[in-house]
């Protein structure tokens, strides 16, 4: 081989390099409701999503979800008894300090106070005031997790419920063909993953026993802090 074409090679080749790793562009600037930060968020949700997570606290747009809730009824956690599954680490800095007592849970050892598998949580009935749990249910089987929650929370107690949803889908999508990690990636968006929710998720929530209220960001704040349109945020309750 001659060496110009060497040398053209090595251009193909860096060219394609540069092109692979090239930081995805900055959009817009955000306002992080969580830390204060304003400017142009960075990639989030394993790099997949752009404009998604702030540089400055990690939070990804349902933790500034979370929070504008928070903002509306403080009074949902203030001074009660929490336990957090999967702690997202900017909502566990804006929860700690409100609760009178905040636990922290996962089913993975040394990433949270407690170890605890969701479909069967070592801990007495009627035992914690309210549960944080984003995007756990679509990892898990639902009906044993929501019966869990449901066993586990004090009359009036709340589960604040997030996942990945598709709300066009009247029914969640679940597929028994869909077994290896690469089709769980391609079928339900993460390789860990084992449904991908419809609208239905409601219905699944209800069976559980609770009650249900959707929190929904108006289109403003959902420009201002980089939301998902239309993500929504479940606030289940135990009946009283
Ligand atoms: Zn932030």
């Amino acid at each position: 081989m001659t060496q110009a074409s060497w040398y053209w090679r090595a251009r193909v080749v860096s060219a394609y390099i540069a092109a692979r790793f090239r930081p995805l562009p900055k959009l817009h600037d955000r306002q992080c409701n969580i830390c204060g930060f304003h400017g142009p968020f960075g990639p989030g949700g394993k790099g997949t999503r752009n404009d998604a997570r702030c540089p400055r606290c990690r939070s990804v747009e349902r933790d500034r979800l979370f929070k504008l809730w928070l903002d509306k009824e403080p009074q949902s956690l203030e001074q009660k008894d929490i336990l957090h599954f999967a702690p997202e680490r900017s909502l566990t800095s804006l929860v700690r300090p409100l609760a009178r007592r905040y636990r922290t849970a996962d089913i993975a050892p040394g990433r949270a106070d407690l170890v605890l598998n969701i479909e069967r949580l070592e801990l007495p009935p009627a035992s914690v005031e309210a549960v944080i749990c984003a995007h756990v249910l679509e990892h898990v089987d639902d009906a044993k997790a929501l019966g869990e929650l449901y066993r586990i929370l004090v009359p009036g107690g709340l589960a604040v419920i997030s996942v990945p949803i598709v709300e066009g889908w009247s029914a969640s999508y679940e597929n028994p063909a869909v077994i290896t990690a690469q089709e769980r990636a391609l079928h339900f968006g993460q390789w860990d993953h084992v449904r991908y929710y419809g609208a239905d998720l409601r219905d699944r929530i209800r069976a559980g026993g609770f009650s249900l209220r959707d929190f929904t960001a108006s289109p403003s704040e959902g420009v201002r802090h980089g939301l998902i349109r239309g993500d929504t945020l479940f606030i289940a309750q135990k009946p009283g």
